[in-house]
């Protein structure tokens, strides 16, 4: 449904009205026989259209993230909720006039949370904010209790001795640092992934984190764990901010701080998730794939807006305006809308994940995949855009970036080395990768929260994301450039 906002001009709506002077010649179905007749405009044009009507609030994006988060809540892996929003997503790309339009379903272990609680029982009582860590095993039903050992950092819990925890709760209490480009979180989440393993095998009971994530609400942030040998090992859960910042104080006033557990997780052993396919076909070699992702699932306490519906919604709608081009881009664009990433486990068999799975379902296709990308950084806007070594300094990138320069996008300094959970198995086996950078400064406040609510999304900023995408994988997809060959 389209909308006219009467917002005030930002500075980056005035921006684009003194830059966009084109608008977007999107063909009505029995306009497009018409349409074609007329010369086909250079595709650096095409892409301009293209970042205008997004910037123009097409709300095809807003609306995707809007209908999905109201209708299906949170997205668990391996949930009802995320199979009937992948089908849903399904309905909603045929009816957008996406092709090849399929399901391909893949068997996961499920983790479910259950009812989690905790509390300081020494030397005072209070109740503490936590959320038990993705993957990880309920406690006994009486819960458990033990001293806390407070380590500054994962490697300070790493260098402890073996049986140095026993019959203790091992707690890394690192702050994370917020940056722009998101390099704070990358730093902190070790402690988050390996760290009840870790404690584990220096004796631990349990396993605490100084929830990783950068505001300082009584809220955790959840998160995945990983398993080792087939399990993850004990009780693991995130602290609240201000609940870590306690504790800490406890232990600086030294006292000994003890604390008692209790989750009721649980495993569903044979569940289901799945990825969603969507084509817009290429006109002249629609073998040749540029491929957009993003992730469907979505932790269970908030409804996953920014985590990763709006990844989702930049991309269809990024897809959508490409579609709706009088003519189609030589390649095929496919957007692919990933299951069960948040809960990634590398290893076999709990490491059917969508992006394993789809890098296997497509095995032979990954050759005639030209370049991939994923949108999984929130809704705030592009900064940079990355692109493989091949292209960085090549006619193609300075095309891109005179595109992508009055909506604020700058040339990133490297190209990408990876490009996201979900599209990272395709990288691997040797999808380019491309880019573009989203300011990640306020993402990591709400991320894997309580709070990741569709009230958090910055419209205008999305309506940007949108831009850069339809332009960038427009140019790509019109284009002939090898994107894995370095020039002589
Ligand atoms: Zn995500």
């Amino acid at each position: 449904m389209h909308h006219t906002r009467d917002a005030p001009a930002t500075p980056l709506r005035r921006l684009c009205a003194s830059v966009c002077v084109l608008s977007l010649s999107v063909a009505a179905p029995g306009a497009r026989a018409a349409a074609a007749l007329a010369p086909a405009a250079a595709p650096e044009a095409i892409a301009a259209q293209l970042r205008d009507a997004a910037l123009a609030g097409h709300d095809i994006a807003y609306a995707w993230v809007s209908e999905l988060t109201s209708r299906f809540g949170p997205r668990p892996t391996g949930s009802v909720n995320e199979r009937q929003a992948a089908e849903w997503a399904a309905a909603r790309f045929k009816e957008l006039g996406f092709e090849n339009v399929h399901i391909e379903s893949f068997p996961i272990t499920a983790w479910v949370r259950g009812t989690e609680s905790a509390q300081i029982t020494s030397p005072l009582t209070q109740p503490l904010v936590v959320a038990a860590l993705g993957e990880s095993p309920p406690t006994p039903a009486a819960g458990l209790e033990g001293e806390v050992v407070i380590f500054a950092s994962f490697d300070a819990l790493k260098a402890a001795p073996a049986g140095s925890l026993s019959g203790k709760i091992a707690m890394v209490a690192r702050r994370m640092v917020r940056t722009q480009d998101g390099a704070g979180y990358s730093a902190a989440v070790d402690a988050r992934i390996d760290g009840p393993g870790e404690a584990a095998r220096r004796g631990a009971i349990a396993f605490l984190l100084r929830s990783v994530g950068t505001d300082n609400h009584r809220l955790a942030h959840t998160g995945t764990t990983r398993y080792v040998e087939g399990r993850v090992p004990v009780s693991a859960f995130a602290l609240s901010g201000p609940d870590a910042d306690q504790i800490e104080r406890l232990a600086a006033l030294g006292q000994v701080v003890r604390v008692r557990l209790y989750s009721s997780a649980s495993y569903v052993q044979d569940a289901h998730s799945q990825n969603v396919i969507a084509d817009v076909r290429g006109r002249e070699r629609p073998q040749e794939v540029v491929l957009l992702g993003a992730h469907l699932d979505s932790w269970d306490q908030g409804t996953g807006a920014i985590d990763d519906g709006t990844g989702m919604a930049i991309i269809t709608a990024a897809a959508k305006l490409i579609r709706d081009v009088a003519h189609r881009p030589r390649r095929t664009v496919r957007v692919v809308l990933f299951g069960s990433e948040e809960v990634a486990q590398p290893v076999a068999p709990h490491g059917a994940f969508g992006g394993h799975a789809y890098a296997e379902n497509h095995k032979a296709e990954l050759a005639t995949h030209v370049l991939a990308g994923e949108s999984d950084l929130g809704t705030d806007r592009v900064y940079s855009l990355g692109l493989p070594q091949a292209v960085m300094q090549g006619e193609f990138a300075k095309t891109a970036l005179r595109v992508l320069a009055p909506i604020g996008v700058l040339a990133a300094p490297r190209a990408p080395q990876e490009a996201g959970t979900d599209v990272d198995p395709s990288v691997e086996a040797g999808v380019p990768a491309f880019a573009l950078n989203q300011d990640a400064s306020r993402y990591f406040d709400i991320h894997h929260t309580a709070d990741d609510t569709l009230d958090k999304i910055d419209r205008e900023q999305l309506d940007q994301n949108v831009a850069a995408w339809a332009a960038l994988v427009w140019l790509a997809a019109d284009s002939d450039v090898d994107f894995r060959k370095l020039p002589p």
